[in-house]
């Protein structure tokens, strides 16, 4: 087992790519704190990871929200009464009604007239309150979360924190300005911060997938979905366990040399 008498914190971990690297840690003896914005999320798969034998703790709080981070820290240590890994994987992808429906016109056109002469229209439509919660969601929770579990990694001298960021911060998605600018600084952030605690024995990485098949792709036109899996050379989508074996990868010591790294599950439609 790579993660024999592990502790782990994972965020958003009651659905989708959090919910698979909760149970792939656990199958490698880790026990998990469960954290999701949703009580009944969290407490559905730390009954999942508890059925595996290993021990599990519910955390359901707002990523967003920094002294509920506080309390959730506080509680994970209570409840767990260590850290070793903390994945910052909570996330949405919220794309508003006119720009699905611009979407969609642009991929027809592509299929009728090979090109498209029309744009998402996302950025200059953008709601503050929009922009705003994409941001802290995803690198403010990113920041409040790792700033806690430094406090508790330092202590001990060991610990790897894995970043969830998506090829979406690495090559920008037209119809996510929010989104690709939330994912491009979670990259900055692994790469400053894994400089910082290195030193301190703590390894700090990221995981950049490309389109995963989870929930979070509901939203998404059906056209959109397809167009994707024609551009990604694997010709499909990914799956939650790809990307959760690279997550074990990066928690475990197999990854002992990776420091601020961008790890990038895709299928080849970025490379
Ligand atoms: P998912 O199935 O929707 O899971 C995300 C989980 O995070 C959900 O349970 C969600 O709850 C929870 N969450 C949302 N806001 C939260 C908050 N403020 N505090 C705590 N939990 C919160 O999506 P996923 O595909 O597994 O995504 C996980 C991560 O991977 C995200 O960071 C996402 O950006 C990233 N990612 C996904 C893909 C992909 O193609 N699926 C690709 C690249 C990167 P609700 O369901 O209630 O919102």
């Amino acid at each position: 087992m790579k993660l024999k008498s592990k502790v782990a914190l994972i965020t958003g971990g009651g659905s989708g790519l959090g919910r698979e690297i909760a149970l792939a840690f656990a199958r490698e003896g880790c026990a998990i704190g469960v954290n999701d914005i949703r009580p009944e999320t969290a407490e559905a798969v730390a009954q999942e990871v508890r059925a595996l034998g290993v021990d599990a703790t519910a955390l359901p709080c707002d990523v967003a929200d920094s002294r509920a981070v506080m309390k959730m820290f506080a509680k994970h240590m209570g409840d767990l009464q260590a850290l070793d890994v903390l994945v910052n994987n909570a996330g949405i992808a919220f794309v508003e009604e006119h720009v699905k429906r611009n979407i969609e016109a642009m991929i027809q056109e592509i299929m009728t007239a090979g090109r498209t002469t029309r744009s998402a229209e996302a950025t200059k439509t953008m709601e503050d309150g929009h922009w705003r919660r994409t941001l802290a969601i995803h690198l403010d929770g990113t920041f409040y979360c790792t700033r806690e579990a430094l406090k508790i990694m330092e202590f001990n001298g060991w610990g790897a924190i894995i970043n969830m960021a998506s090829i979406a911060g690495l090559t920008g998605i037209a119809a996510a300005p929010d989104y690709s600018a939330a994912k491009a600084g979670i990259i900055g952030f692994t790469k400053s911060v894994a400089r910082e605690v290195i030193g301190r024995g703590i390894r700090v990485n990221a995981i950049a997938p490309g389109y995963i098949d989870t929930p979070l792709l509901d939203p998404l036109p059906d056209l959109m979905k397809q167009m994707v899996v024609a551009q990604t050379p694997a010709g499909r989508l990914g799956t939650p366990a790809e990307v959760a074996a690279t997550a074990v990868f990066l928690a475990s010591d197999d990854s002992s040399y990776f420091v601020g790294q961008v790890l990038s599950p895709n299928g080849g439609i970025c490379i």
